[in-house]
């Protein structure tokens, strides 16, 4: 674990306030390094009602993990604004309801273990303590897990937890550098979701695999059903793990 990092419990007490009436408002959005999961770049694009490819196209920069070879999306760094997130403005966070995971967790980090016998998920947490951040220290009746229900992260932990599953199977089924096709696979079904629903349905992408009638139906207008259906299409096409279809 990094030097700043120090675990907690969930039932220690929260002193920690993040506010205009801190100094450093706003800093730790004008300095980002920040991957997106998919659940994120859903969530984002959807509240700004942009297609997908717009969306990372306008505001994300891709490159792929130069060991893993798996896609990385992050805020793409603004030329006028160093990197800056393209979504601060000087009252906070202009998609506070939509925003990243990440941001919401900050400043604790969160890391899960998973039971293989009854696939039971284990959380832990760390605070970051950046010397940057100056929340730290404010008094707060609020337990870790009173704060962290403030913040809304179960649907981004559910999402993010299942992409950790697949990048979990990707490390022991195919430990190396993906290749570029693969690659890219990975980032159309994950990523670009509106472009993945145009070739299941314009382009007979699952022509060979007879998904049900129900389950198209539930994915043609349904992001987080394709985004979920994105996850057990990219296992099949990298792993051969087969698909199920609950019929
Ligand atoms: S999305 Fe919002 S909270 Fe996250 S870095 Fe951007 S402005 Fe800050
Ligand atoms: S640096 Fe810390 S206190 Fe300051 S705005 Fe960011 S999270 Fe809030």
């Amino acid at each position: 674990m990094p030097e700043d990092m120090v675990p907690i419990r969930l039932n220690t007490l929260m002193n920690f306030r993040c506010g205009p009436e801190n100094e450093c408002f706003n800093d730790c959005c004008r300095d980002l390094n920040q991957a997106l999961t998919p659940y994120d770049v859903l969530r984002l694009r959807r509240s700004l009602a942009m297609g997908s490819q717009d969306f990372l196209k306008k505001y994300t920069s891709l490159h792929n993990g130069p060991e893993s070879g798996l896609p990385v999306v992050e805020f793409k760094p603004n030329p006028e604004t160093g990197h800056a997130c393209p979504f601060v403005r000087p009252e906070g966070c202009s998609v506070y309801t939509d925003r990243p995971a990440s941001c919401r967790m900050y400043p604790l980090a969160r890391a899960i273990t998973r039971s293989r016998e009854t696939g039971e998920i284990s959380e832990f947490f760390a605070l970051i303590e950046e010397p940057h951040c100056k929340g730290f220290g404010a008094k707060s009746d609020l337990t870790v897990q009173e704060w962290l229900k403030g913040q809304d992260l179960q649907a981004h932990n559910e999402e993010n937890d299942k992409l950790m599953d697949l990048i979990g199977l990707k490390n022991r089924i195919l430990p190396g550098r993906l290749e570029g096709n693969q690659a890219d696979k990975f980032y159309l079904a994950l990523y670009d979701l509106d472009e993945f629903r145009t070739r299941i349905f314009n382009q007979n992408l699952l022509e060979a695999l007879k998904v049900p009638k129900t389950v198209l139906e539930k994915i043609r207008n349904n992001d987080e059903a394709l985004l979920d259906f994105g996850l057990a299409w990219v296992k099949y096409v990298l792993f051969g793990i087969p698909m199920f279809f609950g019929e």
